[in-house]
């Protein structure tokens, strides 16, 4: 029997016969080790196989049969937990055949934090059925069946499947090329697959079916509608718990809830994807733009108007009319075809042009714009104020010479590191988007554009995540990432370098030698759209909005009628000092009213009684403390400074 070279991560080596499974061969190199490393090994779902052509996650069960190097795939690394999420969809298709025989598989996949199934039934599954599949599939991992591959000619899978009465299996293989094909089997049942999989139904350790929905066979409207059942699945109990705790807390959290419960802005279906900001709302969305426009003084924006209804032949020259038209709002009038803006840029790169001939010394032109954009999202995939089809962004564009790039990309991500500090924003990581297949522009500019975008990133001090292909049509991008308190990641800030448009639109400046050249030109955001960043924060935050950004700054609570003139006084000193005060004088019990100001997250509750009347003080409740009482002018001062805009703006 043939010998093979297997090497570990250990660095050890094992002359070991050919045909060798890679279990066996993790088994073999454990031998010699601690119990409890053998113990972390007892625990692998599968191994990571390197043969020189790269690695590869293989069954257990795989065989050996080239000099390679081993690898246990553990539980809870990412892909043993995809390995395990995969197994779980099989896991829960075989039970779903064992209650409901007749019913026909289709395909399930891996998602985020779980798997799906979909399943062709004429009736959708209740919560009831749910609960019956979940037992039926602990029923499977007590049986610990263990989960093999084979490998069939597809001539051979194509005539089982068939005779099982499977259609969409039997459309499926018909459409892949390979021959043969790799099926898993557990027990008596049988899925086309590529694995790879736990060795047995065992080593599925933790999983809850959580929805089902509707959905259309190959994600096509016009075909059969199937029965889609979503899971979870975890490495452990424990881990499975803290994920439906996250759940439980997000739905908590959720900004289209905490909109209603604030009174912050609401939609309708008569706008659709368009949200109404009611006055608290507004508020926040205004100060938000107080905020940025009060950083654009120090570094050098200046701030533009520009049309939202522009004649097609715009997006024409900037190249959106091809790559974006779908997402546009166009018709005709005047046998002329318009359409509504989706983004600044073409309009800035007009202006830029009709402004005359600039000079290097001008350069950079930093314009800044919080004009409302529209964009035609799909009416099935808008969601409060994350998908929206009415936005604005604080939105800029840069124009500068090739020699400025560098100080301008490290200025912006010096903006972006002050904003994200003002909000607490702590857990920050950038990816850097680069040229997809399909793009405008010269490759040569591209190249230079990508490298200076991780030359600022390093130079702050950043890792970056390269992610091949993902950039825009126009130009590559650095999105800057943050995790929020429930583990989720969203990109804020962005700033891209367009490869196209100042070429497109021809524009140009005068050289220092006299010469004319292209500018380039940079878009970049800080907060993205106001609308998506204001739904984050809310969930981030749970609605409790830092101080400078808060609807309502104080509450004043009288504790009863006799000290309405007080309250009033307080609340005239507090909107005396530029604060947002309310007083609540409904005829109410004075802890009712205390519980209604802290459900609508108002940060500063002023209590004020008989005594704090007669005393000229107020009683401050704060983050569901209450504090000493105040005279009324050191409580309005402190609670005002407090409530200052971050950036040293008044
Ligand atoms: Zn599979
Ligand atoms: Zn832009």
């Amino acid at each position: 029997m043939p010998e093979i070279t297997v090497t570990f991560e250990d660095g050890a080596t094992l002359r070991l016969p050919s045909g060798t499974m890679a279990g066996d061969a993790l088994g073999a190199h454990a031998e010699g080790a601690s119990g409890k490393q053998r113990k972390v090994l007892a625990r692998a779902v599968a191994a990571r196989v390197d043969d020189g052509g790269g690695a590869q996650v293989l069954d257990l069960s795989r065989a050996l049969t080239g000099d390679c190097s081993v690898a246990p795939v553990l539980p809870d690394s990412p892909a043993g937990l995809d390995t395990i999420r995969h197994s779980c969809a099989h896991l829960m298709a075989q039970a779903v055949k064992r209650l409901f025989p007749a019913v026909e598989i289709t395909i399930g996949p891996v998602i985020e934090n779980g798997f799906y199934y979909d399943f062709k039934r004429p009736e959708g599954f209740t919560p009831e059925d749910l609960a019956r599949i979940e037992d039926a599939m602990r029923a499977i991992v007590a049986e610990n069946l263990a989960v093999t591959r084979e490998e069939w000619p597809k001539a051979e899978a194509v005539r089982v499947f068939r005779e099982m009465g499977e259609r969409y299996k039997v459309e499926i293989i018909e459409g892949i090329p390979e021959d043969p094909v790799s099926l898993y089997r557990q027990g008596e049942f049988v899925d086309l697959c590529r694995g790879p999989h736990v060795p047995a139904t065992g080593h599925v350790p933790a999983f809850k079916l959580t929805s089902v929905a509707g959905a259309y066979w190959r994600g096509d409207a016009r075909n059969e509608m199937l029965q889609r059942i979503y899971g979870t699945a975890w490495a452990s109990q424990k881990d499975l718990d803290a994920h439906l705790k996250r759940l439980e807390e997000a739905k908590a959290r959720d900004h289209r809830r905490l909109g209603q419960q604030l009174g912050l802005f609401s939609l309708h279906g008569i706008a659709p994807g368009s949200p109404f900001f009611h006055p608290k709302g507004t508020v926040v969305y205004n100060t938000l733009v107080d905020y940025v426009r009060s950083l654009y003084g120090r570094y050098g924006y200046t701030e533009i108007i520009t049309p939202l209804v522009y004649k097609t032949e715009l997006w024409k020259t900037s190249g959106h009319y091809d790559a974006f038209r779908e997402d546009m709002f166009l018709w005709k009038s005047d046998e002329e075809e318009y359409g509504i803006k989706p983004m600044n840029c073409p309009g800035h790169c007009y202006l830029y042009k009709e402004l005359g001939k600039h000079s290097y010394r001008e350069l950079p032109l930093r314009f800044a714009d919080f004009g409302r954009l529209h964009r035609f999202e799909p009416s099935g995939t808008l969601t409060g104020l994350t998908r929206v089809r009415s936005l604005a962004q604080d939105d800029a564009h840069i124009y500068c010479t090739p020699e400025q790039l560098d100080a301008e990309l490290a200025a912006f991500i010096a903006m972006v590191r002050e904003v994200y500090d003002a909000f607490g924003f702590e857990r920050v990581e950038l990816t850097l988007q680069t040229r997809p297949e399909r793009f405008l522009g010269r490759v040569e500019l591209w190249d230079a554009a990508e490298a200076a975008l991780d030359r600022a990133a390093r130079a702050a001090g950043y890792a970056v995540t390269v992610l091949p292909g993902e950039g825009a049509f126009y130009g590559p991008k650095i999105g800057f990432d943050f995790k929020d308190v429930l583990e989720r990641t969203w990109t804020l800030a962005t700033v891209q370098i367009d490869c196209a448009m100042p070429e497109r639109f021809g524009l140009a400046y005068v050289t220092p030698e006299g010469g004319e050249a292209t500018p380039l030109m940079i878009h970049r955001a800080v907060l993205g759209s106001l609308e998506r960043f204001i739904a984050i924060l809310l969930e981030h935050t749970a609605g409790r909005l830092p101080l400078w950004l808060a609807p309502v700054q104080v509450a004043v609570v009288p504790v009863s009628e006799k000290v309405e003139a007080w309250a009033r006084r307080v609340r005239e000193a507090c909107a005396a000092a530029g604060l947002r005060a309310d007083a609540d004088l409904r005829n109410e019990k004075l802890g009712y009213k205390i519980r209604e100001a802290q459900l609508q997250k108002i940060p500063v509750i002023a209590v004020v009684g008989e005594r704090e009347a007669a005393d000229g003080t107020v009683a401050p409740r704060e983050g569901g403390e209450s504090r000493p009482a105040e005279a009324l002018e050191a409580f309005v001062g402190r609670v005002a400074s407090a409530a200052r805009m971050p950036g040293g703006a008044p």
